[in-house]
Parts: C-alpha cells; structure tokens; sequence
C-alpha cells in the first residue's frame, strides 16, 4: 500500500511543514481518485503517486511534488479550481492546471510538426516546474504502456521519443531521458529493439566475467594506495543509445568500444587525481585517451577524468573518475551532450529554454506579481539557464532574436487539442482555412475560448478556437483583407472567383 512515508524519504531535507503539505496532498488525490481505476485494474491513485516519487528522486521541492500528487485531479476526477486554490493555494494551483492545459496537446505524426508541438509544450507550460512535473507523469505512463489498448501504445510510445525525449534531453535531465527512451524502444521499433538486445547480451555476457575480475582488481590497487572511500559503479549503454550506434557502426557491435565503463566516485577532487595516478601506475592506458574535463569541463559544464585503459584480461576499458557532486550533475541536469551535438547546427541550441526560469512568478497575487520562490527550482536549472544567457550574448545577433521562432507564431487549439500554428496578428478566418479550405469557405461564425467572437478578433497564445460552419455559407471579399496568412487569401479570393464565373 502506498505511504507519503515513500516519498519523504526520499527528500534531502523536509521540515515539519513540508511533510503535513505532501502528506495532505497525499491523502486529498487519494480521495480524489478513490473510485477511479487505471487500464491494469490498480486504483488510479498510484499513478500521481509514483508520478510524485519520480519527482522526488529528481529532488524536486515539495510544492512540485504536492503538484505531482494532484496532477489529474482536475482533469479527470472533476476536483474543481476553486477547491484545489481553497486547499492548496494559487502556486500548486497554477502548476496543476499546466500540466492538464498540456495534457491537452494531442501529437498527431506529422514529422514537420515536432519541433513546433516541442516549443509549444515548452510555451504553453510557462514555468519549468510544469514541464517536469509533465516528463514525471509521461514516464509512469510509459513504464505501464502493457496495459494500454495495443492500438494505443505505438502512437504514445512514438509521441514519447519524439516529444518528450527531446525536451528532457535538451533539459540535460539524463536519467529522464534516458529511461524514458528505453521504455518506449521496443513499442516503436519492436525488430530493431530486439536484435539490440539480442547482440547486448552476447556482448555483456562476454564482458561479465572479464569485468568483475578487473573491479576486484582496481579495489585492491585503490586500498594499497589507501583510497577506501569510493563507490564504484559499472555503467552498460542503454539499449536505445545502443541502437542509434549500432546504425551508424553497420551493426558491428565489435566497433563500440564504451558499451560499459566504470566509474569511481569520490568525494573530493584531489582524489580523483589521486586515482587517475594509480590508475596508470598499474595499467597501461590508451594513448590519446586520457581526458581531464576536470580543469576543463566540456562547455555543458561537465567534469571529470576520463582514461582508457588494458584491463590485463584481453581487452579495453573507459573509466571515469568524479565526484558525487559532479556525477549527480551529470545525471540531472547540464552534463548531456546537448550543447555538443546541437551546438554544431545553427541558431538551436537551448536559447528557448531561458524563457523557461520565471523571474516573476506568472501567477499573481493581490495585483502584485509575486517574486518566485528560488528555492523551489534545482541548482542545476538554474545553471543551465545562466550558460544559456551567457551564451545567447555571443552566439545570437539581433537580426537572430527578431527571427526568433515565438515573436512570429501563435499556437492556438482546436476543440479536440490540436495544434494549430499561425503568425502573429491571425483571426478565425486563417485559423478556419489552416484548418482545411472547405471549412474555410463554409465558415459563419467563431468561438475563442467558448465565446461567440467576430470573425476579425486576433486570437492569442493558447486560444481554443471553434469554427462554426454552415452548408450555405460562402467566403465574403472583406473576408481577404481581414485574413493574414497568404494561404487563406489566396483560398478565399478563388472561391469567390469560382463562383463569379459560374454565375456568369
Ligand atoms: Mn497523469
């Protein structure tokens, strides 16, 4: 049986308060989900509560996880605002209510559409602590896809890798990413997934032994040299990462050479010297191997030392030697590859993700806008959005940040939530012929939000727009001067044409 006890203790700290907050919230979505039960047949509650423990785990606050408790309360057990406000207060209020707006977005397979539906998850949600809370929830979902209609899961599993993955990646949230690639792997690309498997297996098993020999080995060399205290961790490339290799090496397995690397974390820097020294006073390393991301860290911030070496068993292997600290960055935040392999093309990079750290809290309390509580985010976001200001000052001119993606386009929703992508300045008319030409030419009203609007009202970021349309109805020429977009011009100025020539 579930108990807040889980997920207090994985928190660094909790004060007094912290632990009623979650405990509270605890019960609340307990209550809220009591009568409602997930495809296995477990009740519903233990969704937002393993949703909570991920959260936890990444060490976020206790407003975050609370959020996470109370994640789907709205949406499906018809908790009102008002009430979660009344029990919980406007912050854990406006987190619970981003992440049911994104709950909304639907991915419908269109490639050209990824990288628009990414920026729009990412400006919908506001704040980066929805975002999270949303990657959380997506890797329950995903750790539990065999209990989803079979013709469910390919589409969720590919939505996953191809939304979600990029955000947690870009993110630099490693162990996120990560698992959420491989859960969603063999739902995608079931073939693929299993002949990976298959030639990891091999592999590892060759490996095992070799490798189990060497670790006793560099326990007694660390403990001669009097390095006691040390954790040393045996790391296998996952299956996904594997994979995308395994193409690029003509699926010769025999040309990766770090499926597995050690690592020995210490817990203060002269150390790993210490270590790195020992190292190669016992085994012969690979010439042009030796890396000291220590005195100078890879530009994502990560360190440590890198060093390959023979194993005296017949073959290589990568050790990397750092501390606890420096591991826990590599595993939650700056040390991904990201700016390495996005760094190369162009104007990409993680410049939108500075959107994502509020100065200002976007909810506002009394008519002041209330400052953000800066403990609530981790230490290696706010990191990560320091490099990308520090960045964005050398590598974007300003002729790039006029270009920029969000000061051009709005995102706007169709009933069902889809996303429809405009440029600034659109009204019902272009949102009705993006939509598709007949419905553009057959249009007699709009509602934004539910409300019956004209059809030269300028929608907004975030507007659910409905088309009303009418068999009778036909496109009017004033119609071509209110629409923005060429597309719906050109489509209405046709129409009329068409119709001018038949009744001639
Ligand atoms: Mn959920």
């Amino acid at each position: 049986m579930e108990n807040p006890k889980e997920i207090i203790n994985l928190l660094p700290f909790s004060s007094k308060k912290d632990v009623k907050l979650i405990t509270r919230a605890f019960y609340f979505a307990k209550n809220a989900h009591e009568e409602q039960k997930r495809f296995s047949g477990e009740p519903y509650f233990t969704h937002p509560f393993h949703t909570a423990k991920i959260l936890a785990e990444l060490k976020m606050s206790p407003t975050t996880i609370c959020a996470g408790l109370l994640h789907d309360t709205i949406e499906d057990a018809n908790i009102s605002t008002e009430e979660l406000k009344e029990n919980f207060g406007e912050e854990i209020l406006f987190l619970v209510e981003g992440v049911t707006k994104l709950g909304k977005l639907k991915y419908r397979g269109a490639e050209r559409h990824n990288e628009s539906l990414r920026k729009l998850f990412v400006a919908v949600s506001q704040d980066i602590r929805v975002i999270i809370i949303k990657l959380a929830d997506r890797l329950h979902n995903i750790r539990t896809l065999d209990y989803v209609p079979e013709h469910k899961r390919e589409r969720i599993a590919k939505e996953t890798l191809e939304i979600y993955v990029p955000i947690a990646y870009r993110l630099g949230i490693r162990m996120l990413s990560r698992q959420l690639e491989d859960a969603s792997f063999p739902f995608v690309y079931p073939k693929e997934y299993e002949k990976t498997k298959n030639l990891l297996r091999q592999k590892k098993n060759e490996d095992a032994q070799k490798l189990e020999k060497f670790q006793k080995s560099i326990k007694k060399g660390l403990a001669k040299n009097g390095i006691t205290k040390f954790s040393l961790e045996y790391r296998v490339k996952t299956l996904y990462s594997l994979y995308h290799k395994l193409i690029r090496k003509d699926w010769n397995i025999e040309k990766i050479y770090d499926i597995s690397a050690l690592r020995i974390i210490l817990s203060d820097i002269n150390d790993c010297y210490k270590v790195l020294g020992i190292i190669h006073g016992i085994w012969r390393p690979l010439p042009g191997r030796i890396k000291d991301y220590i005195a100078f860290p890879k530009p994502n911030g990560y360190r440590a030392l890198h060093t390959t070496i023979f194993t005296g068993y017949g073959n290589v292997v990568e050790i990397q030697i750092k501390t606890k600290e420096m591991h826990q960055e590599a595993e939650y935040g700056v040390a991904s590859h990201v700016f390495y392999k996005e760094g190369k093309k162009k104007n990409s990079g993680l410049f939108w993700v500075t959107r994502l750290l509020p100065f200002k809290a976007p909810f506002k309390k009394g008519k002041k806008e209330k400052e953000i509580n800066y403990e609530d985010i981790p230490r290696w976001i706010k990191e990560l959005v320091e490099y990308q200001a520090s960045q964005k000052l050398e590598s974007f001119t300003n002729e790039e940040m006029k270009n920029d993606f969000f000061q051009q386009r709005i995102f706007v929703f169709t009933p069902k939530g889809d996303v429809i992508d405009l440029p600034v300045g659109s009204n019902p008319i272009d949102f009705a012929y993006a939509i598709h030409t007949e419905v553009g030419n057959h249009t007699s009203g709009a509602k934004i939000n539910g409300k019956m609007v004209s059809l030269d009202t300028n929608l907004k970021n975030g507007d659910i727009v409905k088309i009303i349309t009418d068999k009778k109805a036909f496109p009017r020429q004033k119609w071509a001067e209110y629409a923005k977009t060429t597309y719906a011009k050109k489509r209405i100025r046709s129409a009329i044409q068409a119709k001018n020539e038949k009744e001639k």
